[in-house]
């Protein structure tokens, strides 16, 4: 049986005083699914998260680090200071980070790499762009981002790696892969994962659906057999939605 996770990404969102009442009310809520729950706040707020939430089975995340271990890399933080507060989970390879901020597949590879060897866990997001499902390319868009990224791991280091497919053009837009299209490629995913490894690695890893996940789609969307949860962008600022969402898994 692979684990069922729910996260929330909170992206930019939320001052102190934001997060601190948006994790007592999901502390407060949670309902028990059996489902991994992760929340994943700014910087500067992961403190207060993970204060907020020291008696909650609610896991706190970073949205990104960098993957020196410390250095003159103005603006960044480092695999060792989340640890130092008691972060140890990563969002890396989001598609905010690579289509705004530049990251590329040969970055990515180097933050999972030291996030592995600081025993992290990471959420690793990856999907097409519109373009590339327009033109029938997404297939071999999301195995050269898995490629790039991932394929010189060996196989135990998918024991501490969650895999997020997000078809950009379903995030923050309204529009949601169809729950049949979520399967497709997320079987194509796992045959990928089986191919290059072996059927133990693709079976035992969770594959989690982001783009658009609201209270009203995400049972369908979970109901997929090769859908082991959900990324939660915008639905994940508010708690009422969040939880529906976990319910639903
Ligand atoms: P969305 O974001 O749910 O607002 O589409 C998902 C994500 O970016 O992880």
């Amino acid at each position: 049986m692979r684990t069922k996770i729910v996260a929330g990404n909170w992206k930019m969102n939320k001052t102190q005083q934001e997060t601190e009442t948006l994790a007592a009310e999901l502390a407060a809520k949670l309902p028990d699914t059996g489902a991994e729950v992760i929340v994943a706040p700014t910087f500067v707020n992961l403190t207060t998260a993970v204060r907020s939430l020291e008696n909650s089975v609610i896991q706190v995340a970073a949205q990104n680090m960098h993957f020196a271990d410390s250095g003159a890399y103005t603006g960044e933080i480092s695999a060792d200071m989340l640890l130092d507060i008691d972060v140890d989970v990563v969002i890396l390879g989001h598609s905010e980070r690579r289509s705004h901020f530049g990251e590329t597949d040969d970055m990515l590879a180097k933050k999972v790499n030291t996030a592995l060897d600081k025993n992290m866990r990471i959420i690793f997001c990856f999907g097409e762009e519109l373009e590339d499902r327009k033109s029938d390319n997404h297939f071999a868009v999301v195995e050269s981002q898995l490629k790039n990224a991932l394929f010189s791991l060996k196989a135990e280091a998918f024991k501490n790696i969650v895999l997020a497919y997000e078809p950009v053009w379903a995030i923050g837009t309204g529009e949601t892969a169809s729950p049949e299209q979520a399967q497709e490629m997320h079987a194509f995913i796992r045959k990928t994962m089986a191919a290059k490894y072996d059927a133990a690695v693709a079976n035992n890893i969770s594959i989690l659906y982001g783009g658009s996940v609201k209270p009203a789609n995400a049972k369908e969307i979970f109901s997929k057999p090769d859908v082991d949860g959900g990324l939660i962008g915008g639905a994940a600022l508010n708690a009422d939605d969040f939880i529906a969402i976990v319910r639903a898994i």
